[in-house]
């Protein structure tokens, strides 16, 4: 029996990883001019920080988690988010002590051990933003102001976000009184994670998918009723952020977010036309994150995108994709006696930052050409004898047809500025 790859997980290839390197320079380019600096942090950690930093009341650490012992007998765990590693860095290397903010991104695999279907992965990519130092409402309109910025300039529409305010630990246990006072009659119903969550985090109850607790939670007192002071004015400041660049939301006082340690500001943006799994990226606040972990009280938000998702919604919405491509030249040889001069000529090329190859499949003249329009090649030079004496080849445009003999010098010149 073959062996195939493992259920929930991509390989990633052909005209989809183009895509994904064109999205990728798409978040190069945000992040430049937004002044945020990657992190990379190992794709695995203590299993302690996600119990900690992501919390037990979570569906990801209750059921979704990569745990394992490794040979040294520790419990390690494949990342299932990036904020949990992003906020370790930041108390392990003490970047507390340097000016803040600080303000990361990040872009890589995830893993989470759910029911795969479509959008819905084992392994999925997410790019994410944390930045850590600052209570500013401006900057939780920032870090969404990005997340917006990211679709626009992707092309993708029709999107809508949702925000909310979840509290913070002076408001969320009143709120979290009267719940369990509404909740309370009928407990027995409540599925066994809300039940859990009840005594936990009874906010969390609202992000429940079993109907009977939907059903229940309905007419519940929510948390935007109960809000302190502060957190009514932080949320007011916002709104007015996002108002003041045009950026349209939509209140959602139900949305709570998987995170346990989301405070104050909470969002989701969602997308029609992906299926059952419409969220694409979501986040929050975390202000007790960083104390959790073990750290100074020092507050953070940021967000997380789903790559998957945005492919899928690029493909749903018909987006044209830009080419990142630039003209790929193969070099077809009429004799293999030339190959020499065949190599020379594609170091030449490749010197000059022009992608190109040759045949290595000892492949006749006619079907280089095909192969070469087979992989998308541009261009193709021909190199005979007659070629190399005059020092001039016939160079085709493989969209147009056209072929015009030149001096390898104007090729270089032409398909510089392609
Ligand atoms: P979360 O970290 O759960 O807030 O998720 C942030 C974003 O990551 C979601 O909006 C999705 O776009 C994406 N995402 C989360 N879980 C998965 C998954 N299992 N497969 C694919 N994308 C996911």
């Amino acid at each position: 029996m073959t062996i195939k790859r493992p259920k929930g997980a991509n390989d990633i290839m052909s005209d989809t990883i183009r895509q994904w390197h064109y999205i990728e320079e798409v978040v190069r380019n945000l992040m430049l001019v937004y002044n945020y600096e990657e992190i990379r942090t190992p794709i695995f950690e203590h299993t302690e920080l996600f119990l900690r930093g992501v919390g037990d009341t979570t569906d990801i650490v209750d059921k979704e988690m990569y745990t394992f012992l490794d040979k040294g007998n520790r419990s390690i765990t494949l990342r299932p988010e990036g904020t949990a590693s992003v906020a370790r860095v930041f108390v392990e290397h003490h970047i507390y002590a340097n000016p803040l903010p600080a303000k990361y991104y990040y872009m890589g695999p995830m893993f989470r051990y759910s029911r795969p279907q479509a959008g819905r992965y084992r392994q999925f990519h997410q790019f994410g933003v944390e930045v850590l130092g600052s209570v500013d409402p401006n900057l939780d309109g920032e870090v969404i102001g990005l997340a917006m910025d990211f679709f626009k300039r992707l092309g993708i529409e029709d999107l809508t976000l949702l925000i909310n305010s979840v509290g913070c630990p002076k408001c969320r246990p009143l709120h979290n009184e009267a719940l369990k006072k509404y909740l309370e009659p009928r407990f027995k119903e409540l599925c066994p994670t809300c039940q859990n969550r009840y005594e936990k985090n009874p906010l969390r109850i609202f992000d429940c998918k079993s109907e009977t607790c939907q059903k229940i939670i309905k007419g519940a007192p929510t948390i935007t009723e109960c809000l302190c002071e502060e957190c009514k004015e932080h949320f007011e400041g916002v709104k007015s952020y996002l108002e003041l660049l045009y950026i349209p939301y939509e209140l959602d006082e139900k949305m709570v977010r998987g995170l346990d340690y989301y405070t104050k500001t909470a969002f989701e943006i969602v997308v029609g036309g992906i299926g059952a799994q419409s969220s694409i990226g979501g986040g929050g606040r975390y202000d007790g994150l960083i104390q959790e972990i073990g750290g100074p009280d020092i507050p953070g938000i940021g967000f997380a995108i789903g790559l998957e998702r945005v492919l899928l919604t690029l493909a749903s919405q018909n987006v044209p994709l830009k080419s990142i491509l630039k003209p790929k030249v193969f070099v077809a040889l009429l004799d293999t006696e030339l190959i020499p001069q065949g190599i020379e000529l594609v170091a030449i090329l490749r010197e000059n930052n022009i992608p190109a190859s040759l045949d290595v499949m000892g492949r006749k003249f006619k079907a280089q050409f095909k192969y070469a329009n087979k992989i998308g090649a541009t261009h193709v030079i021909t190199v005979g004898e007659d070629e190399v004496r005059d020092a001039l080849y016939p160079l085709k445009n493989m969209d147009t047809g056209e072929e015009e003999k030149q001096t390898l010098l104007s090729i270089i010149e032409e398909l510089k500025g392609e």
